[in-house]
């Protein structure tokens, strides 16, 4: 029997929601790297995926962006799957409250606090098991796209961008070798994290990535069981806690949808069980979280029932 929550998720009007969201001003667009910097501040989409493997779009869904850090989650998943959880033993799971980048490691073990923040991202995509840098580069190419249903591909200018200007991720790496905690050089984490962060996406396809993990590690539009059900609930239960750097707390009260936010202005967002959803729009707030996806995603919450607290 179809629930009223069905129904509304089948039928909520999502350029009505968009129109509304554009009332939201206010944020700055990244300017880390030229590529993302030159993104057009309106942009606005959003795009459900159902787990009858519908996905309903709205706006800008089909714009192409590269995925920035709404790929982390994924990255965390194939590294559980590729090293049979004993990832869980390499990477913190607890919240910093720090910003995505900071120059941080686990007092006492020198491991990366969680993997939805750089350092953490760093090393799961490391731990992906593809033989050499290579090998890696296309397991993780390969995985994502069996999240995402279709093949992905890398821009490789911003790959190139984010491996010139990304200073911090260099520094990260090297402190991480220096504790002893990243296994493969600190060169080749970066490029395989880089790589990753410039994989062209879609709000569309984000979402079915976001759903994919939502309903236990099975793509609903493809049917492929992309990962085992257990490594899809840890990694929505990090994203969680952690998905949205310091702004986590703030997230969880007021949308209540595990999510991880990204720099290129995208939101995704696994409503267990439910639904997977992913929002853009490049202006970003303080915490790198987009504004108008931020509010995008409140909205979503509280009109299809999606907050995972609420009675
Ligand atoms: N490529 C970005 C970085 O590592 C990703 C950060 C983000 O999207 O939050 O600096």
């Amino acid at each position: 029997m179809p629930s009223p929550d069905d129904a509304r998720r089948r039928d909520l009007d999502l350029d009505d929601l968009l129109r509304r969201v554009r009332g939201t001003t206010g944020g700055e667009v990244d300017d880390s790297i030229p590529q993302l910097a030159d993104a057009d501040p309106d942009l606005l989409g959003v795009a459900l995926a159902l787990p009858d493997g519908r996905v309903r779009t709205a706006g800008d869904a089909g714009a192409s962006f590269s995925v920035q850090s709404a790929v982390k989650p994924f990255l965390f998943a194939l590294a559980l799957a590729d090293t049979g959880g004993d990832a869980l033993d390499r990477v913190g799971i607890e919240p910093t409250g720090e910003a995505f980048d900071a120059l941080e490691l686990e007092a006492g073990t020198g491991r990366p606090p969680n993997p939805m923040v750089n350092a953490g991202a760093l090393l799961t995509a490391a731990l992906v098991d593809g033989g050499d840098a290579d090998g890696r580069a296309a397991r993780i190419l390969r995985g994502l796209s069996a999240f995402a249903g279709r093949d992905l591909e890398v821009d490789e200018d911003v790959s190139r961008s984010e491996q010139l200007l990304g200073d911090r991720n260099h520094a990260l790496a090297h402190l991480m070798r220096s504790e002893g905690t990243l296994h493969v050089t600190a060169d080749d984490a970066v490029e395989a994290y880089a790589r990753s962060c410039a994989v062209l996406v879609d709000a569309g396809c984000l979402a079915v990535m976001g759903a994919t993990l939502a309903l236990g590690g099975r793509n609903p539009v493809t049917g492929v069981q992309v990962v085992d059900a257990a490594v899809a609930r840890d990694v929505v239960s990090v994203m969680a806690t952690c998905g949205v750097y310091d702004g986590s707390g703030r997230w969880m009260r007021e949308v209540g949808v595990p999510a991880k936010s990204s720099v290129s202005g995208a939101i995704v967002l696994s409503a267990p069980r439910v639904l997977g959803a992913a929002v853009v729009s490049p202006p970003l707030d303080g915490q790198g979280t987009s504004v108008r996806g931020a509010a995008a995603s409140a909205a979503l919450s509280r009109e299809l029932g999606l907050h995972a607290f609420a009675s």
